[in-house]
């Protein structure tokens, strides 16, 4: 019984459900752990066991709304807010759930127009071979020249974009912007230096995303030998088959694939094995405490071995430290990349790093 007397329960369409509860005295706490035991009831469907779980987002009449389209508004607002807690969860409406929704969709209606007004920048950080200390490869690292707030980092955007499907066309510019670098590159003395872009689980796997990359060749004339993409776990772990097509379309062109972050997510062993990575690369989090952590030194050495078992080179990320650089020349990692070669840094100045050695 979720509802007694006069209560109300309705589905307002595919998995929504809107309860209409009066005040009596059971505590709302009380009531929702109720519902909750309720829909976790075990369900028998066709002899198999299902159980599900809901979000409850709640508002109050007076205080949240007066008339029931506000009151569904700010309870949907809840529910959302609910749903991003996790599973199960329960939230209430609030002027503060109501003054981030307000300026999340702001920033988002910004980020669109930034697109447009062409705001986005790439900063470059160079990766260095750590046998010879020359620079092997440049990652592409994208910033918002905001035009009120300056340079933002992504950190305060990436996420948001991601949310909202924005990071299609944002990923579509920066892949343009870093095939026409890494070309000018290719005509202005450094034959092989490949250009590193990275691409966000949606972005993988919006279905424009061969053709995206594609365009961005074609366009800037690149040797797609020379682009590299750097994907998480995350982008390729929903469904493998379909990552595995994506990939294959683009490494028989000669585009080469990265697994980025590597180490923090789930790294799966299957993924390696199905999947034509030719690129590794270690997190930062890893290296940040070798060669004096035992621990973080025995997960780089095994990392290194499994990439090796595989075939794949490996990219040491966030290397800060010339004791780090050296721990992983002698433990056979390839290349390295970190404050301690450099930051990233803006479009003209890499060129100038890249006949550097280190
Ligand atoms: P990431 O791909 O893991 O990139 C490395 C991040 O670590 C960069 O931060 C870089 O500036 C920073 N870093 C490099 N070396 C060091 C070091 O020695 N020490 C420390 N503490 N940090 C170091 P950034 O540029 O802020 O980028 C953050 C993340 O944003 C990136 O992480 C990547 O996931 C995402 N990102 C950047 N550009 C793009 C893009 O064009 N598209 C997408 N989808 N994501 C991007
Ligand atoms: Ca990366
Ligand atoms: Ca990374």
């Amino acid at each position: 019984r979720l509802a007694t007397g006069h209560d109300i329960v309705a589905r307002i369409g595919g998995d929504e459900f809107v309860l209409v509860l009066h005040e009596n005295n059971e505590s709302f706490d009380e009531r929702h752990q109720r519902i909750k035991a309720a829909v976790a009831q075990p369900l028998m469907i066709q002899g198999m066991d299902f159980t599900v779980s809901c979000s409850i987002g709640v508002a109050y009449y007076p205080w949240h709304g007066l008339v029931a389209s506000d009151l569904f508004k700010a309870a949907d607002l809840a529910m959302y807010k609910a749903k991003e807690n996790g599973r199960n969860a329960v939230e209430t409406f609030s002027q503060e759930l109501l003054d981030s929704a307000r300026q999340k969709f702001l920033r988002a209606e910004e980020l669109r127009k930034a697109i447009q007004n062409d705001e986005f920048v790439l900063h470059f950080q160079p990766q260095i071979e750590l046998k010879t200390g020359l620079v092997s490869g440049v990652e592409a690292l994208v910033r918002w020249n905001h035009p009120l707030e300056g340079m933002l980092p992504p950190s305060e955007f990436i996420s948001l974009a991601e949310e909202t499907g924005v990071i299609v066309e944002l990923g579509e510019a920066v892949l343009r912007k870093a095939c026409h670098k890494a070309k000018k590159w290719s005509t202005n003395g450094h034959p092989r230096i490949p250009v590193s872009v990275n691409m966000s689980p949606k972005q993988f796997q919006n279905a424009g995303v061969i053709n995206h990359v594609k365009t961005a060749l074609r366009e800037s004339g690149l040797d797609p030998s020379l682009l590299e993409i750097e994907i998480t776990e995350s982008s390729v772990m929903r469904d493998i088959g379909s990552a595995a097509g994506v990939m294959k379309e683009l490494t028989d062109m000669g585009v080469t694939f990265a697994i980025d972050d590597f180490g923090t997510d789930y790294s799966c062993l299957n993924m390696l094995k199905k999947l034509p990575f030719s690129r590794l690369k270690i997190d930062r989090s890893f290296i940040t405490n070798t060669p004096d952590g035992e621990q973080d030194c025995a997960i780089v050495t095994a990392i290194l071995n499994l990439a090796r078992s595989f075939k794949l080179q490996v990219v040491a990320e966030g290397v800060e430290t010339i004791e780090q650089a050296r721990f992983l020349r002698l433990a056979g990692c390839e290349h390295g990349q970190g404050y301690f070669y450099s930051r990233p840094v803006c479009d003209r100045t890499i060129d100038a790093l890249l006949d550097k050695q280190y």
